[in-house]
């Protein structure tokens, strides 16, 4: 019975496959990943041969999670929610394990995810004893009626689904994150208000064999910030959107992300005005959110593979993977 219910299934997938317009021919099918693990300022020196080593092989292990699954043929929606979960439990990174503190000294934690081709998303904002707060976003998408649960109802979700691990919130602790809030503090209130140097999300956008792309970022948002603050990262169209030409994960100053939809912008630019993805997320991350006074990075990716990666923070966190299988892994601007 179940070895005849699989065949049925593989035969309406694969009827499904050859009706759909939009399958896409040999030479389109290869995939194509990029990551990013925050923009920022991290001046060369300061970064140092350990330090950088450690986080370009959480990258790199971060690139291989997601590849392994495009190359078998899986979904561009697990290739980055397996990408982002290795990078939420690197200490390294401002997601999960390692994320900043806030004015409170705890951790409140934002994760979104989009498929594109369906326009299904998730996202949960402030939540505070999840360990990957990805894999709920995901489940927030597939198992609950809605796109974005907040707080005490994202925790009473998570309650609700015995698959999703729950942690105390000083389990995401880490020293440099305390120094960094000390250090904000301290900066505030001395009156500077710019919190750049603390930026460090982790995001993931990817397209898989079907010509199928999906994007997601997630954070602990920026250090200091106030208790209940919601960033731009689990808001769908300014930190994370994915249609069925784009998608984008964003990092930086998420005010500005959010005032002015970066995501969404940067494929509405491709969708709407035909222009090529280099130039949509040049003009968005380059122009349009420092001449907001914001700034940080993104990275974006096409239907085509085409992958952009601009950003005004003199540094952010990047890896990626073309559909010709070439790879990188870089930090400053090359
Ligand atoms: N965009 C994130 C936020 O504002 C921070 C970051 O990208 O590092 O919450």
């Amino acid at each position: 019975m179940l070895a005849f219910s699989i065949l049925l299934l593989a035969l309406s997938a694969m009827t499904a496959h050859a009706q759909d317009p939009a399958t896409p021919s040999q030479a389109e099918s290869r995939t194509a990943l990029v990551i990013h693990g925050g923009a920022g300022y991290v001046p060369r020196e300061s970064l140092d041969a350990e330090a950088e080593r450690a986080a370009r092989a959480d990258l790199g292990r971060a690139l291989d999670a997601g590849n392994a699954i495009l190359s078998a043929g899986g979904t561009a929606l697990d290739a980055v929610q397996a990408a982002i979960v290795v990078l939420e439990e690197s200490p390294r990174f401002n997601a999960g394990k390692g994320a900043v503190f806030n004015a409170r000294g705890g951790h409140e934690l934002d994760a979104s995810i989009m498929e594109g081709h369906t326009r299904r998303a998730g996202a949960v904002a402030g939540v505070t004893t999840v360990r990957s707060p990805i894999t709920l976003a995901r489940t927030v998408m597939e198992h609950s009626p809605h796109v974005m649960l907040a707080g005490e109802g994202a925790e009473a979700f998570a309650d609700s689904r015995p698959e999703i691990e729950r942690v105390p919130n000083d389990w995401f602790d880490t020293d440099h994150r305390r120094k960094a809030l000390e250090k904000a503090q301290r900066q505030a209130a001395a009156g500077d208000g710019h919190p750049g140097q603390y930026f460090g999300t982790v995001g993931a956008v990817a397209l898989d064999r079907h010509g199928h792309i999906a994007a997601a970022t997630s954070t602990g948002g920026m250090t200091n910030k106030k208790w209940g603050r919601v960033g731009d990262s689990p808001v769908i169209g300014a930190g994370t959107w994915a249609d069925d030409k784009c998608g984008v994960s964003g990092t930086g100053w998420g005010e500005f992300y959010i005032r002015n939809a970066v995501a969404h912008d940067i494929c509405a630019r491709v969708a709407y005005r035909g222009d090529s993805l280099a130039e949509a997320a040049e003009e968005v991350v380059n122009r349009i959110v420092p001449a907001a006074g914001g700034d940080g990075g993104a990275i974006a990716l096409d239907r085509e593979g085409n992958i952009a990666m601009p950003f005004n923070t003199g540094t952010m966190y990047r890896a990626w993977i073309k559909p010709d299988g070439s790879r990188g892994i870089a930090i400053f601007e090359e």
